[in-house]
């Protein structure tokens, strides 16, 4: 692409009250765009790198055998009525409104009931099972408090995947399936070392639920974390009965500051109970399905990786989320710009993403928008370098500089 056909611009200024660091590099490298506090537009860039985190989690959720869907974001009341979660004081950030018959909806914050009132068309015998959705949907959630960019917004992408088995080995075959899907997802990100499956509140069934939490100075969560023994607890559920539990002790804890990432919740069997959630056995009776429900905040990862990543002159990505992974500029007149033209077509012809910056303007503007962009390879093309046939390779992660030729170029990119 050539950086002239970008609509979005940098900056070298953020909206006023924006004080999250990866909302404000984000804005003013153009990936985003703010509407209000907790709500952004994805602009070309932004929508770039999200596509590519949803790519890596579908490729994770298809190996383990889920089924992509999309569900609505306008629900009925009375898909929520059944379990009492339509009631504000019982889920306090619904975002509802009314058709113009005065019937309520509501903009979907989950889907677990309304997955479940769908799939019930379906199950309806043992030879329905297992079943295993998923989605990348917006969620809507009227959240108190919006101050951490697009980690928190009041509309933001989940990744939500549900599972539905027939008993419980089946079940926890799939729940530890997922958990290893998770580990890759998160080895892929480059996040792995940082992110602890962590002991956490809200299990329906079992004692507790399980968060992924990664180490984040910008998270909002607090985790106490068992180095030695790989073990993670959220400080909502530390006390003496839990740790006891986890046979680990206090004073062996080390406390990080976190940001949840996904949370898995396994439902045994309470969750079809709610619903009336069932199947017909082999022999003929109704018997609950067992159901889990897995999610992962797809833009609150990408907001993590900024936080973790950047630096002081801008976005670092990681090269298989980056939106491009050359920047390609040149320096100089007519030989310059036609080698670059030249290099252009090449690259692309060989499949690189690159963004080619064609401006003309100074060559210290294309540089600091390379660093701010965070694109992994910039390339520089100059009368003088093209002299001896030398090009300009600079790694973003490290500023690493080599003087390459074009062939040498070509196989460190390929
Ligand atoms: P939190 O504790 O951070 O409010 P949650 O426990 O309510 O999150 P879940 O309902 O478990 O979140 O949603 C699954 C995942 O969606 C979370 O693990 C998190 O990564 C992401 N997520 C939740 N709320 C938001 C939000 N407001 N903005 C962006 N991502 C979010
Ligand atoms: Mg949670």
């Amino acid at each position: 692409m050539r950086i002239s056909n970008l609509f979005t611009k940098t900056s070298k200024n953020v909206p006023a009250g924006e004080i999250a660091k990866n909302a404000q590099l984000l804005i003013r490298a153009g990936y985003i765009s703010k509407v209000m506090s907790g709500v952004y537009v994805y602009a070309p860039l932004g929508l770039m790198v999200l596509e590519k985190i949803k790519q890596i989690v579908r490729e994770e959720m298809n190996s383990v055998g889920g089924q992509e869907l999309i569900m609505s974001t306008l629900q009925k009341k009375e898909t929520w009525d059944v379990t009492g979660r339509w009631d504000d004081k019982v889920v306090d950030m619904w975002f509802k409104s009314k058709l113009q018959d005065g019937n309520e909806v509501g903009f979907a914050w989950s889907h677990e009931e309304a997955i479940i009132e769908m799939l019930k068309e379906f199950v309806v015998s043992y030879k329905d099972l297992p079943v295993n959705v998923y989605q990348f949907q917006t969620k809507f959630r009227n959240e108190l408090r919006s101050k951490s960019g697009i980690m928190r917004g009041r509309e933001f992408l989940m990744k939500d995947m549900y599972s539905c088995s027939i008993d419980e080995k089946q079940h926890n075959q799939f729940y530890n399936d997922t958990i290893e899907a998770y580990n890759r997802v998160f080895e892929r990100l480059g996040l792995k070392d940082d992110t602890y499956m962590t002991f956490a509140s809200g299990g329906a069934f079992t004692q507790f639920s399980h968060e992924f939490q990664t180490v984040c100075e910008a998270g909002e969560d607090t985790i106490y974390l068992h180095k030695e023994k790989n073990i993670a607890i959220n400080e909502d559920v530390m006390d003496d009965e839990n740790l006891n539990k986890l046979g680990i002790n206090r004073d062996e804890l080390e406390k990080v500051k976190t940001a949840e990432v996904g949370n898995i919740f396994n439902f045994g069997t309470k969750k079809s109970e709610d619903t009336n959630f069932t199947f017909t056995n082999k022999e003929g009776n109704k018997q609950l399905v067992y159901f889990g429900s897995y999610g992962i905040g797809i833009t609150r990862l990408m907001g993590v990786i900024v936080e973790k990543f950047s630096d002081d002159k801008g976005l670092v990505w990681p090269e298989n989320i980056a939106p491009f992974k050359i920047y390609l500029l040149r320096i100089g007149g007519d030989q310059a710009t036609g080698h670059t033209n030249d290099l252009y077509r090449e690259f692309t012809e060989k499949g690189f993403e690159v963004l080619y910056d064609d401006r003309d303007i100074h060559p210290g503007q294309k540089f600091a928008d390379s660093e701010l962009l965070g694109i992994p390879y910039r390339v520089t093309v100059s009368d003088r370098m093209l002299e001896n046939d030398q090009y300009e390779l600079v790694e973003r992660k490290n500023g690493q500089k080599s003087l390459l030729t074009r062939e040498q170029l070509l196989a460190k990119l390929g």
